[in-house]
């Protein structure tokens, strides 16, 4: 049987934006070393990742974009944007984790793995197609997106985002195309400002993006509910061919940039979400990549649930009883989102989905 890939790599560590950054290389190193706790290691695999090459970062970025990151190499310190800083290292880090994320969609592809988790820094999902913007550097899950549609000939793919803000960068990537559903929920309005409900796609795009901006405080059951009862149904109507997941765990009830509450029953329960939907709709190709996510314990607690449900690994009692739950979830229910939240979506999607 095939096994999850887990894309891991020390260079990652290499990229530091510099004392006290919340996004600092501590984030992985507690990561990969739960990596070590979890028992069905036999379930992973851990090749190693390929740097994204020029050819790949172009199908996203802008050369001029390209040439600024390349020319930080060496550097112990450059400046990109009020919150984005590079070191001597960053540049290689940011073509693997770019790399990285394309290597999962090829492993997924061929099935040689069964699904991926790309456990990489720095993050993507901000940065844009000509400059580098809130800790990103390259666009990692749209660099990965444009490959799989250029390269693995696919034409629906589906990146759901679930990191606190929203992924600016990656739906301006795909805003025209109906090549690619980008399906975000995130704090609205909040860091970057973009993802508002009325932000739907343009052209052949119109309707291939949706947003579902919230409030602060939602906890694991407001987000079963949008997962059940939006996002399920949405991903079924588009029928993709791959589904990619920027996983911010900076919706952890703890997190130190955000309020949301969930928990790590909830990170494994939205895993389990897509690992179905994949499963049902295009022979279980998946991968995840990491995008936020800075309470050190709910960044390394989440990702091992969200890796635990991909590797197929039995939750405790406790967590299964927990997620059981959350399957019940829905608007207008008990601990729900109230049932006008529902129908707000319904009516501002109704040209374009069923939910
Ligand atoms: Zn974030």
């Amino acid at each position: 049987m095939a096994k999850t890939a887990v894309l891991k790599s020390d260079l990652f560590l290499g990229h530091d934006p510099g004392i006290a950054h919340v996004e600092n290389p501590s984030r992985l190193e507690v990561i990969y070393d739960g990596l070590k706790s979890l028992t069905g290691l036999d379930n992973l695999l851990f090749p190693a990742p390929e740097p994204a090459t020029r050819a790949d970062l172009l199908r996203v970025h802008t050369a001029e974009h390209v040439d600024r990151i390349a020319a930080t190499a060496g550097k112990p310190y450059d400046f990109l944007d009020s919150d984005t800083a590079t070191s001597a290292n960053s540049n290689a880090a940011a073509c693997l984790a770019a790399g990285a994320v394309i290597d999962a969609a090829r492993l997924v592809a061929a099935g040689s793995a069964a699904n991926a988790f790309a456990l990489v820094r720095p993050p993507g999902h901000h940065a844009e197609r000509g400059y580098a913007k809130g800790f990103c550097l390259f666009n990692n899950v749209a660099v990965a997106a444009a490959f799989a549609l250029r390269e693995l000939g696919l034409k629906r793919i589906l990146i759901i985002d679930w990191d606190l803000h929203h992924g600016n960068g990656t739906q301006n990537s795909f805003y025209q195309t109906d090549q690619v559903l980008y399906f975000s929920t995130h704090m609205y309005p909040y860091y970057p400002g973009s993802g508002a409900l009325q932000e739907q796609g343009s052209g052949r795009g119109e309707g291939y993006n949706v947003n579902v901006p919230l409030s602060g405080g939602m906890n694991d059951l407001a987000y079963a509910s949008i997962f059940n009862e939006v996002l399920a149904p949405i991903a079924r109507q588009y029928e993709p061919e791959m589904i990619m997941v920027s996983a911010g765990y900076d919706i952890y009830y703890g997190d130190p940039l955000g309020t949301m509450a969930v928990t790590e029953v909830g990170f494994a329960y939205l895993t389990k979400v897509v690992k179905d939907l994949a499963a049902e709709l295009c022979s279980g190709r998946l991968l995840l990549t990491l995008e936020g996510g800075y309470n050190l314990t709910g960044l390394r607690d989440g990702v091992l649930a969200s890796l635990g449900e991909l590797a197929g690994m039995a939750e405790s009692a406790e967590t299964a009883a927990k997620m059981a739950a959350l399957t019940e979830a829905g608007f207008g229910r008990p601990g729900g989102l109230a049932a006008d939240s529902l129908a707000t979506l319904r009516r501002a999607y109704s040209p374009h989905w069923r939910i």
